[in-house]
C-alpha cells in the first residue's frame, strides 16, 4: 500500500487547503492596504520639550487644557532614562527604550550617523509606502531620526534639504521657536494633510535651562507653545481633517532647577494626552503610560502591525474602539 501522504486524495486536499489559505491571506492584505484596520486617518504627535506636568498646570495653556478636557489624559506618564532630549525623543518616535535604540548622546553629531532602529515613520512607510509623513522639529539634533524614505518632509527652521548640515555651535543652539515650527507645520498640514506627523516645540526647555523649571519665563514659554498648538488645531480645521485625526500631546522630559536628565520624578514625569477620533472624552488614564507607548499607539491607530520588539504598547484605554483589534 502507498503511504497516505502521497495519495492523490491527500494531495488534492492539501492543494485546496493551500488555495484557501492564499485566498484568506489576500483578503487580509487587501483589508490592511485599504485601511481596513485603521482607526484614524491622521495621527499628530506633538512634543512640548521639557513639558513638566507640574509647571504646565501653573501655566496659561487654554488650548491644551481644552484638548485634555475633551480627551484622555495622564499627568504621570514616564519618559526613559536618561531623561534628555534626543534619547527621550528617540524612544517617543521608535517605541524602544535606550537599551535597544542606543541613542544615548544628546547633541547634533553628524559623525554618529542616523539611528539604526526604525522610527514610527519608517515602520508606517514600510507597511504602506503611500502613508504620508512629516516631522517639524525645533532642534537640529532631530536629524539623527531622519531615515531614508521615512519622511516626505523633515523641517528644521525652514530647511528641508537632506544635504548634510555641518556641526557648529550656532546650529546646535539655534532652536526654532514653537510659533515658527507651528507656522511651517500648519501650512504643510493645510496643503498636504499628512497622515503621520511629528511636531516639536522647544521653547519650554530653552527657557527652563536659562531661567529654571517653573520660572515665570518658562511659564510664558508654555503659554507661547500653547498658542502654537492653537495654530495647529486651526490648520486641522482648515484642512478638513480634524474629525479624522488623533493628536497625541506629550513631552520628552521634565526638569528641576535649570537642568534635567536624572532618574527622579521631576525629570522623568511627563504628560500624555490623546484627543480626537475615537478618543474616550474626559478620561483620566489610570494605567502606567510610557513615552514608548506613543509610537505603539500611533501605529495601532494607523492600522500598522506592531513589531514584537517594541517596548511600548498602544494606550487602548484612551479609545472607545475595541482594545483587542490588534494585540500582541
Ligand atoms: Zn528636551
Amino acid at each position: 500500500m502507498k503511504p497516505a501522504l502521497s495519495s492523490p486524495t491527500s494531495s488534492r486536499t492539501a492543494r485546496i487547503a493551500l488555495r484557501s489559505m492564499a485566498a484568506l491571506w489576500m483578503l487580509f492584505l487587501s483589508a490592511a492596504c485599504s485601511g481596513g484596520n485603521r482607526l484614524a486617518d491622521h495621527v499628530f504627535i506633538v512634543s512640548f520639550d521639557g513639558g513638566k506636568p507640574a509647571v504646565i498646570a501653573e501655566s496659561s495653556m487654554p488650548t491644551l487644557n481644552k484638548l485634555a478636557g475633551e480627551g484622555a489624559v495622564t499627568g504621570s506618564a514616564q519618559t526613559i532614562f536618561p531623561s534628555k532630549t534626543l534619547p527621550s525623543h528617540t524612544s517617543m518616535f521608535t517605541g524602544l527604550g535606550p537599551a535597544k535604540h542606543r541613542v544615548l548622546w544628546n547633541s547634533y553629531d553628524p559623525a554618529r550617523g542616523i539611528i539604526q532602529s526604525p522610527t514610527v515613520f519608517t515602520l508606517a512607510r514600510k507597511f504602506d509606502p503611500r502613508i504620508s509623513t512629516a516631522l517639524f522639529a525645533g532642534k537640529i539634533k532631530f536629524r539623527h531620526l531622519w531615515q531614508e524614505n521615512s519622511l516626505d518632509v523633515f523641517d528644521f527652521n525652514g530647511q528641508r534639504s537632506n544635504t548634510p548640515v555641518a556641526r557648529s555651535e550656532e546650529i546646535e543652539n539655534a532652536t526654532s521657536p514653537a510659533k515658527k515650527v507651528a507656522a511651517a507645520a500648519a501650512a504643510y498640514i493645510v496643503e498636504k494633510k499628512p497622515q503621520l506627523c511629528g511636531i516639536h516645540f522647544p521653547d519650554p526647555d530653552t527657557a527652563g535651562h536659562k531661567f529654571g523649571w517653573g520660572s515665570a519665563e518658562q511659564k510664558a514659554a508654555f503659554a507661547s507653545s500653547d498658542e502654537a498648538l492653537g495654530v495647529l488645531l486651526e490648520a486641522l480645521q482648515k484642512a478638513g481633517i480634524a474629525d479624522k485625526s488623533v493628536l497625541i500631546l506629550s513631552a520628552d522630559h521634565g526638569g528641576h532647577g535649570r537642568t534635567h536628565g536624572e532618574n527622579i520624578p521631576d525629570d522623568m514625569t511627563i504628560p500624555w494626552v490623546a484627543w480626537g477620533k475615537s478618543v474616550k472624552a474626559g478620561t483620566t488614564l489610570t494605567r502606567p503610560v510610557n513615552t514608548t507607548d506613543t509610537t505603539a499607539t500611533a501605529l495601532w491607530l494607523l492600522g500598522v502591525p506592531i513589531p514584537a520588539q517594541l517596548d511600548g504598547r498602544p494606550v487602548y484605554e484612551a479609545f472607545s474602539v475595541g482594545t483587542t483589534a490588534i494585540s500582541r
